[in-house]
């Protein structure tokens, strides 16, 4: 708990740690001491300011502990190392078909990749406390087994298993939309938001509800698949098998399939450059960003976020697509909820996977 309390403040002092904790100032320093003397917290060289006894502030110290962060998606595979205090020292990428392969190639890649990366930062000293990994899919995240993805072609693969026998670290798995929420909490735009609503927009759709940095996970840690809500029973097929999901009308594939009923377009970006003089492109635009809108004020109507955090590749990738479904929402957003809520683009973009899966590594060390 203290460890936490000093990665959350940054910057702390002994006599704020036991306000905050509640402990007597004589625990605090016993277990500050136990800390400094196994590596974990250092002293820095500053004080505390404002009024009376001026007091050392206590840190992390960035090299005690790392973690490997790696995020897996349906063609690349990407891992870093990551300091005790979530910075990036080394990361490493690589492009493969794993929706094509056997899920055991990937496992053999993700971890020749983590040891490279090892070898490569060339630091002997340096303790490797556990490996989290953010993915697409229905994930069991206490089993540590990925239980569905459409996107990987994967079904109960015991990921967490597999990679830990072959590495012998301690491996976490998380679905990535969740992985990425609490990288926005603890480093990006959701930081000190009570409760915030992620949503990610991309070759699907989904959201994840953080309520007090705890990621709402429903009864089998599916919560937030709103992509796959209903909308219309007779309209396009989705790739789960159904007809009119949200997703049909905002997935990046889908706004490809709906422009090539038109005009032959073979990507996003063409679309988008399309939109600038052709009123079909611009039509299906938004359209998709009319959903967008809609979708955020229902889902502003069911939880009641202070915050909204706009992430994916496509408003990644088109960030003016932000401010228009803003605009949207605020034309759907029911009354009383005008006001109570902002919507922020992700502060952290591409690289929000990597850092919440060793988010997710480090908050897994300090909860054992
Ligand atoms: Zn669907």
């Amino acid at each position: 708990m203290i460890l936490n309390l000093i990665k959350v403040h940054r910057l702390i002092s002994r006599a704020q740690l036991s306000k905050l904790s509640k402990m007597s100032a004589t625990s605090i320093s016993r277990i500050i001491a136990e800390l400094i003397n196994e590596g974990l917290v250092r002293e820095t060289g500053q004080t505390s300011s404002g009024v009376g006894r001026q007091a050392v502030l206590l840190e992390l110290n960035p090299s005690a502990i790392f973690t490997i962060g790696v995020e897996i998606d349906r063609e690349i595979i990407k891992a870093a190392i990551f300091d005790f205090s979530a910075k990036s020292i080394t990361e490493i990428h690589q492009s493969t078909a794993v929706n094509n392969s056997d899920p055991n190639e990937a496992v053999d890649q993700i971890c020749s990749l983590i040891l490279s990366l090892i070898e490569k930062t060339a630091n002997e000293a340096a303790r490797y406390c556990s490996v989290g990994i953010g993915l697409p899919g229905v994930i069991n995240s206490d089993e540590g087994v990925s239980l569905f993805s459409a996107q990987m072609n994967w079904k109960n693969i015991q990921l967490k298993s597999l990679v830990e026998e072959r590495l012998g670290i301690p491996v976490y798995i998380d679905n990535d939309q969740k992985v990425k929420a609490l990288a926005e909490y603890s480093y990006g735009s959701a930081q000190n938001s009570k409760s915030t609503l992620f949503i990610g927009i991309g070759s699907g759709v989904g959201s994840v509800l953080m309520v007090n940095g705890n990621v709402f996970r429903g009864g089998s840690n599916s919560a937030g698949e709103i992509g796959h809500t209903t909308i219309d029973p007779n309209g396009i097929l989705c790739e789960c098998g159904r007809r009119g999901c949200l997703q049909t009308y905002i997935a990046d594939w889908a706004l490809i399939q709906e422009a090539n009923k038109l005009s032959p377009t073979q990507n996003i970006d063409q679309l988008f450059e399309a939109s600038k003089t052709e009123s079909w492109a611009s039509s299906i635009i938004n359209r998709a960003v009319m959903y967008c809108g809609m979708m955020i004020s229902n889902a502003v109507c069911m939880y009641n976020p202070d915050s909204v955090i706009v992430s994916g590749s496509l408003v990644e990738s088109y960030p003016e697509l932000i401010t228009m479904i803003e605009e949207q929402c605020n034309k759907f957003v029911w009354e009383p909820y005008k006001d109570t809520f902002k919507i922020y683009s992700s502060e952290l973009g591409g690289s929000a996977n990597l850092i919440g899966a060793s988010v997710l590594a480090t908050n897994k060390y300090l909860e054992q």
